[in-house]
């Protein structure tokens, strides 16, 4: 045991300057680097952080704006959150984008490891806007008189209804999930995607009420269905 302490504590000395950074567990996180074995320690530091989450997002080319959201019914609201004000795609239809940091954070690794990605093999086009529903709403889940809390009611979710790409075609979760075909393709290749950044996701296969979106959010548990 002491060995192998002394064996990783000089591997540390030794070894680590000539890592990449993306394999240094002691350097800040890059949004913009595919994950590697220490992608979730560096991510631990940034959801317990919230300057190095929001350097780390801004880093990522994100530009954000520190926001919070009050609300009188407890366990409602955000309290060291972001508003995004641009980022690769154009988010339309569901108000503003209002998320956690660490939400936020799995936003950007959406979009440039999921997404652009995924559109680009099934599609052959990138992705120009994405329609949403939402992001904060205080309400419970399902939208239920009684129950918890939804993670929207945190702003730790995103409600993702389609997209729209460079070349002007539309691809809708309600239209195209079930069409078959490369928009099909597209969509069940990043539901399944997501499940790497987001820990909860929920798609048209979980539920009815999830037939015309994705649900994305950080969660407790690991769902992805
Ligand atoms: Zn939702």
């Amino acid at each position: 045991m002491v060995v192998l302490v002394f064996g990783f504590a000089a591997l540390s000395v030794f070894a680590f300057p000539y890592l990449p950074d993306r394999y240094d567990p002691s350097t800040p996180i890059d949004l913009t680097t595919e994950a590697t074995f220490v992608t979730p320690l560096k991510l631990a530091r940034i959801n317990r952080s919230y300057p190095a989450c929001v350097n780390a997002v801004r880093a990522a080319g994100f530009k954000v704006e520190a926001d919070t959201i009050d609300s009188s019914r407890p366990g409602c609201g955000m309290a060291q959150g972001l508003h995004l004000k641009q980022s690769n795609f154009v988010y339309a239809g569901g108000g503003s984008i209002r998320l956690t940091c660490p939400v936020m954070a799995s936003l950007v690794r959406w979009e440039l490891h999921v997404v652009a990605p995924l559109a680009r093999k099934h599609l052959g086009s990138e992705v120009a806007r994405v329609v949403h529903f939402g992001t904060y709403s205080c309400r419970n889940v399902n939208g239920a008189l009684t129950g918890r809390l939804s993670a929207h009611a945190r702003a730790e979710a995103i409600d993702i209804a389609g997209f729209i790409l460079a070349d002007g075609r539309e691809v809708s979760l309600l239209r195209d999930w079930d069409g078959g075909g490369d928009k099909a393709a597209f969509l069940r290749a990043v539901r399944d995607g997501s499940c790497d950044v987001f820990r909860t996701v929920l798609s048209p296969d979980y539920n009815e009420r999830h037939r015309d979106h994705f649900h994305f959010e950080r969660g407790r548990w690991g769902i992805c269905r």
